[in-house]
């Protein structure tokens, strides 16, 4: 049996399903997802997993009077009664209206277009080529005393069909690498981390010595810090960490599904308000190519787009799935994802991050007296508008120069007043890749974007 007659069967077999339920609710979906996957694993100089998969799962939702399911199977000859089982359920919770964006039925399919296939690479291979890696690092320092390192890649096939038309077929590939480190000294410990990320090749993950080395690096300079003073100071963010702060202080907060459940946000996150300097313009864009957050349609079906969530310094749009944007009035954004077949779609970013302004790094420094420039992210958390980071790397910046390594830079404040505190924005804008934790479906791909970005008055908590 090829591969085209194995598609055609399972959106047959879905179709079926859906047809016997169809006019039962007001909205019925079904997902099944097909996945082939790999992973090997050291911690330190043991060899912790290795590791191949294949699963065949899938997820049902119904709406009926607004009222939702989500019913999943690893079966297909239980279909049948699982989407009967999805109908009697909406059935049970629904008593007001539904009300989803009408969005146009779309007939598609998606394939990767694949450099190496990882499933043409032995696991043997896999785990030679992380065994060479993890030595690397092992032997970096003797200060180095472990690892946490692994290679995957995962290949799925999503099939989608649902009652109001839309028939997909999308396959995705994601090959990840992931390379941590602890350094200590005396009673000194430092961590350091890279990763490494491909939507099409495995040969993204051949030849990476260098990158896989900067997480040693990383954690060796931080043991040769010495803890900042805490204070206020000027801080330039590195791209990386400017990107995260984009996604995880603000992106957040624009996922529509929060707004709608909390009065207090509606207020503050009006659109056409103006909420940051009038230079700052954030996307979130699921059309980029090659990021862990790029799809064609999110897991409703709904096509993607780039959304300007902030444009010219003026709140612009947020993220919706299908309903959020039904109840809000707005139009649909198509940022509907799901971990995976047996997990249930909710408002998530794709690949969210800050755009290029027009100052050089140079010139961003010059004119700092004394300052910090934070480098890359540890760890963090939000609480509502108010954020916490750790800087994974940092040095300060003294008469317009990159001066001393500084750890222990853990960077507090509140996201609207960050927003207008912006001094300057970089004109080196890149995107990396990360994952994104959300009710309990982590890590979703995403990318993170930025340029290095310049802020005033950033209350860094020294130790
Ligand atoms: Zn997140």
């Amino acid at each position: 049996m090829g591969l085209s007659s194995v598609a055609s069967f399972m959106q047959e077999r879905l179709l079926a399903a859906l047809a016997s339920q169809r006019s039962a609710v007001d909205y019925l979906e079904i997902r099944l997802e097909q996945s082939e996957a790999t992973a090997v694993a050291f911690r330190g100089r043991r060899l912790e997993a290795i590791d191949r998969s294949f699963d065949l799962a899938g997820g049902i939702r119904a709406c009926h009077r607004g009222g939702w399911s989500f019913v999943t199977f690893n079966n297909l000859d239980e279909l049948q009664s699982r989407v009967a089982e999805a109908v009697s359920q909406a059935k049970l919770v629904g008593d007001e209206s539904t009300e989803l964006a009408a969005v146009e039925p779309v007939t598609a399919t998606v394939r990767v277009a694949l450099g190496r296939d990882p499933r043409g690479v032995s696991l043997a291979h896999k785990r030679e080529l992380l065994e060479h890696y993890n030595r690397l690092l092992l032997e970096a320092d003797p200060r180095i005393q472990t690892t946490a390192t692994s290679l995957s890649d995962r290949l799925r096939t999503v099939w989608f069909v649902n009652s109001t038309g839309t028939i997909l077929e999308q396959e995705r590939l994601d090959v990840t690498g992931r390379f941590g480190v602890i350094a200590r000294d005396g009673s000194t410990i430092r961590q350091g981390f890279e990763s490494v990320h491909s939507r099409t090749d495995f040969d993204a993950l051949v030849g990476i010595e260098e990158r896989v080395l900067g997480a040693a690096g990383r954690a060796l300079r931080q043991l040769e810090a010495k803890p900042i003073p805490a204070g206020t100071y000027q801080v330039v963010l590195d791209p990386y960490l400017a990107g995260v702060f984009i996604h995880e202080a603000f992106g957040h907060l624009s996922e529509a599904d929060f707004i709608y459940e909390n009065p207090r946000m509606q207020q503050l996150l009006e659109r056409g308000r103006p909420i940051a300097i009038s230079a700052l313009n954030v996307v979130d864009d699921g059309t980029v190519t090659g990021q862990p957050g790029t799809i064609a349609y999110d897991d409703e079906g709904v096509p993607t787009r780039r959304k300007y969530l902030i444009k010219d310094g003026v709140l612009t749009e947020r993220l919706h799935n299908r309903e959020t944007a039904g109840k809000l009035g707005e139009a649909p954004t198509g940022n509907a994802r799901a971990l995976g077949g047996t997990y249930p779609p909710l408002v998530r970013m794709t690949n969210t991050g800050i755009l290029a302004g027009d100052t050089s790094f140079e010139q961003m420094i010059a004119d700092i007296d004394e300052g910090v420039y934070a480098v890359r992210m540890l760890g963090g958390q939000t609480n509502g508008e108010m954020f916490t980071f750790a800087a994974a790397e940092g040095f300060m910046i003294r008469n317009g120069k990159i001066a001393e390594p500084v750890s222990d830079i853990t960077l507090t404040g509140n996201v609207f007043q960050t927003l207008t505190d912006i001094e300057a924005i970089g004109s080196d804008q890149v995107w990396l890749s990360g994952g994104c934790g959300k009710g309990g479906q982590s890590p979703l791909p995403v990318a993170v974007g930025g340029p290095h970005l310049r802020l005033r008055n950033v209350v860094i908590g020294g130790r």
